[in-house]
């Protein structure tokens, strides 16, 4: 049994998407279950749309969602030696050959069978066969190398999503391999690269399949094991078409930006096209003992941002603290907060992180905990009436010599409340719009308690700047 060996192999012409990472974490996924190897391979040589940056987008994802890669980056621009000799090897042997068709033979070609109404397809006019005598090559065109794909037939192949899958030879013409300048194409650096890294599954996004019939015959030319292949269908939106830019983010790290962690972007997309009986949330750890590919829908996956900010909300709620507040740090930061020592940011995210379902969100929220909250007019307008002044009078009489802690403010506010006769949000609702600028928050005692008394009576002054107590 051979070992599994399974590739992400992305074309950097764009960041990684949520399509990509899906297969990226299938197939490494793959490799761990099955104790292999997964290798991250960087198909850059399509010169005009690849950039660096777009490598180093996926590289930044790939990091960010720890998909690690056993081997490589290999760049498959740093491998043309590789391919060259190989594309030699095939004219050697027979596979390949020259074809001097100037491109204008070939529009011409293609112009004449769509008018016949077949499918354009090359009609193999320099492809040598025994008995045919093939003009003699003309000096001005530099020949590109086109593969003898077999001309009877069927390949065959059991797609591990799809199921079997048989295209006829005939419908298959002799694939370009090298341009006329001498570099490789697509198809066929990624059949050499398959080969030479013995990749024993190919899973990928089923936009391939059709090139799957040609790379298995390439790979039979060249004496190669063909691998396993797995088709993964593609992602839908959330209304059902393609997912696209139209649907919000659909680059993995625009998820980091937008305040999801990568433990619930993880666990969502390992369920966008796969199941495990009911279960939805789980572990990394688990889902690579768990992952198989029979479980694999072949139909289409639809987006579903709902479920995806659910389990958001499920990790920020019970990831452990240190993991949560390294997330929530850089955020706070970003809004001008460098120092989360007083009060405690563990002790504020145990507070604040039962209601939120979004890192930036939860920044956002517990902000005014080390900065000076900006009143929200609305809410000031809603909540403080010309009685209340004089009812946060009487609470600060009651709390401002006492101890500061959730439990005696939370008796201080029911005292007050009991002793104004007034309904507990009169008090209550003033007090979060001087301490906090909003009327929602957590228990407003347990937010004053690790607010601190000097923060809190200061605030509450400058709100209420008669207030005498
Ligand atoms: N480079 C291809 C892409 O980004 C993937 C090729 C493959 O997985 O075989 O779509």
């Amino acid at each position: 049994m051979s070992v599994v060996k399974t590739r992400f192999a992305p074309s950097p012409t764009g960041y990684l998407h949520i399509g990509g990472a899906r297969t990226a974490l299938f197939s490494w996924a793959y490799a761990k279950r099955h104790g292999g190897q997964f290798i991250l391979r960087i198909e850059d040589t399509d010169v005009a749309r690849s950039t660096p940056e777009a490598v180093q987008a996926i590289l930044d994802g790939m990091a960010w969602l720890q998909l690690d890669h056993d081997e490589g980056p290999f760049y498959q621009m740093q491998r043309m030696d590789v391919y060259k000799r190989m594309i030699q090897r095939m004219l050697d042997e027979g596979h390949a050959y020259y074809c001097y068709c100037s491109k204008e033979e070939l529009d011409a070609l293609r112009e004449q069978q769509m008018q016949q109404g077949i499918k354009p397809r090359y009609d193999g006019r320099w492809r040598p066969e025994p008995g045919k005598v093939l003009p003699p090559p003309p000096d001005n065109v530099p020949p590109v190398v086109r593969f003898k794909n077999p001309t009877e037939g069927v390949v065959v192949w059991q797609d591990l999503v799809k199921g079997r899958i048989e295209i006829a030879n005939a419908e298959l013409d002799d694939l370009i391999i090298a341009r006329a300048d001498g570099t490789p194409t697509y198809n066929f650096c990624v059949v050499v690269d398959d080969w030479e890294m013995g990749i024993t599954q190919v899973i990928r996004g089923d936009d391939h399949v059709n090139n799957t019939p040609r790379q298995i015959n390439m790979l039979k030319a060249l004496g190669a094991t063909v691998p396993q292949y797995a088709h993964l269908s593609m992602i839908l939106g959330d209304d059902g078409q393609k997912l696209s830019k139209r649907h919000g983010a659909v680059s993995v790290m625009q998820y980091h930006e937008d305040g999801y962690l990568r433990e619930a972007v993880l666990n969502y997309l390992a369920r966008l096209g796969w199941s495990h009986g009911d279960d939805e949330v789980f572990s990394m750890a688990q889902f690579c003992q768990w992952f198989d590919l029979d479980h694999i829908t072949p139909s289409a996956a639809q987006f579903n941002t709902e479920k995806l900010n659910w389990l958001n909300a499920h990790y920020i709620k019970t990831l452990p603290l240190e993991r949560l507040a390294d997330e929530v740090k850089p955020r706070l930061l970003a809004l001008g907060i460098t120092d989360t020592q007083a009060p405690d940011l563990h002790a504020v995210l145990t507070l604040y992180r039962e209601r939120a379902n979004n890192l930036n969100q939860l920044a956002k929220e517990i902000a005014f905990f080390y900065q000076t909250p900006v009143i929200n007019e609305a809410d000031a307008a809603k909540h403080i009436q010309p009685e209340t002044a004089a009812i946060i009078e009487a609470f600060v009489q009651q709390v401002q010599d006492s101890a500061w802690t959730a439990d005696i403010l939370h008796d201080a506010l029911n005292q007050v409340v009991a002793a104004q006769q007034i309904k507990f949000p009169k008090l209550a609702m003033p007090l979060r719009v001087a301490v906090i600028g909003i009327a929602q928050s957590p228990s407003i005692d347990q937010v004053m308690a690790l607010l601190g008394k000097t923060v809190c009576l200061q605030r509450l002054r400058v709100l209420f700047p008669n207030l005498t107590a």
